[in-house]
């Protein structure tokens, strides 16, 4: 572990105490939080009382989209930005409220990474996570160890001598990793981290962020547009839309779920392309007067086996839209079938189908 190995080879302070003994402990948590800002044409509620907690090693993440209130309630965590109303407690600390220089102890237990990645143009790849330790306060002597022990973990080992505009946008971000790690902090804060990225370079550093989390013990809190980060990295998400959390839960079991909240199904559905739109259904119904439902393939094997028997029973049945995606630890995915038949049998027939998925009856 990088943490772990350096404080015994450094002598520094020792590391935080055993991560696993830990797991699960509030590390934040927000209480009733809100943050209003005064816009040209009136105020804006960013934040709209917001409660939620994220447990000492999991990846959280926060979807929704562009303007949505994500970024500031990320901020809130370091302090970057202060509520209107209510507390955020950071590591057992209240953040809100505090001066800036109460808040230095705490923000150097949180690294933060950037969408923009924020280097400095003017240092080599080493001279940017070098210059984040002797800002911690990190002995010159025991910068160059940790400095070499940090790109060798991001996988730039190599391009320590290399300048920011020599590296492609995956690099830079690593670099922007191994710098927020660079203090050995408790949390990381990912603010639209792959954003600027490609999808070939969004998934090598979505693998290093994972790693950061599964072999450091560090907790994530990613905020992002894009289902991807938060289909490969979290455990668990919160749904933002206008300042509220409209929906929150395991990833798996949120993306599984046939029916969201109104106010999150608009973006799951855009999100998740896992259902058809509108425009399609009317397309699927020109060529169909079957029944339309949707099943959740929570368990695909139990799914394919009564779609299976559809034929011995005299239902008929055409898949017209679906796709299974993986998550960090299982797969979903949402099929939408469209049953023809007698209408007792097709009725026997959805019934089997809600036994093994969640159905939901697409309406005309
Ligand atoms: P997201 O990160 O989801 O895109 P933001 O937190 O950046 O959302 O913004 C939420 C809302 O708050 C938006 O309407 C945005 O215009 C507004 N906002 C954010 N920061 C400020 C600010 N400093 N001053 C005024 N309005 C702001």
């Amino acid at each position: 572990m990088v943490g772990a190995h350096i404080a015994e080879q450094a002598g520094s302070p020792p590391g935080h105490p055993s991560e696993d003994a830990r797991a699960g402990e509030p590390v934040i948590v927000f209480d009733h939080v809100s943050r209003v800002f005064d816009g040209r044409n009136g105020q804006v509620k960013a934040v709209d009382d917001v409660s939620l907690t994220v447990q000492r090693g999991e990846v959280f993440g926060v979807i929704g989209f562009s303007g949505a209130g994500k970024s500031t309630l990320i901020r809130m965590i370091n302090g970057l930005e202060q509520p209107t109303s209510g507390t955020v407690t950071v590591l057992g600390e209240q953040v809100s409220g505090r001066s800036e220089s109460a808040l230095l102890p705490l923000r150097r237990r949180i690294g933060m990474v950037f969408q923009q990645f924020n280097l400095l143009t003017s240092r080599t790849v080493a001279g940017n996570v070098e210059y984040a330790l002797a800002t911690a306060g990190w002995p010159k002597a025991q910068r160059k160890a940790r400095v070499a022990e940090l790109l060798d973990f991001v996988g730039l080992g190599s391009k320590a001598k290399h300048y920011p505009e020599q590296l492609s946008g995956g690099q830079k971000q690593r670099v922007g990793i191994a710098r927020a790690l660079a203090a050995d902090p408790e949390i990381l804060l990912a603010d639209e981290a792959t954003s600027a990225l490609d999808p070939s370079t969004t998934s090598e550093v979505l693998s290093v962020l994972r790693r950061v989390n599964e072999e450091l013990g560090v907790t994530i809190v990613a905020i992002t547009h894009e289902m991807e980060v938060i289909r490969s990295i979290a455990d668990r998400v919160a749904v933002m839309d206008t300042g509220r959390v409209v929906e929150t839960g395991r990833v798996y079991d949120l993306f599984s779920r046939t029916q969201h909240s109104e106010d999150a199904a608009s973006f799951v559905a855009t999100a998740l392309k896992d259902r058809p739109n509108a425009e399609e259904i009317a397309r699927i119904r020109e060529r169909t007067d079957g029944r339309l439902v949707m099943v959740s393939l929570k368990d695909s094997g139990a799914v394919s086996a009564v779609l299976g028997s559809a034929e011995g029973r005299g239902v008929r049945f055409e898949i017209v839209h679906g796709g299974v995606s993986a998550t960090k630890d299982s797969a979903y995915g949402l099929l939408t079938v469209a049953l023809t038949g007698e209408p007792a049998a097709v009725e026997a027939f959805i019934a089997d189908l809600s036994a093994a998925g969640d159905v939901q009856e697409v309406q005309p």
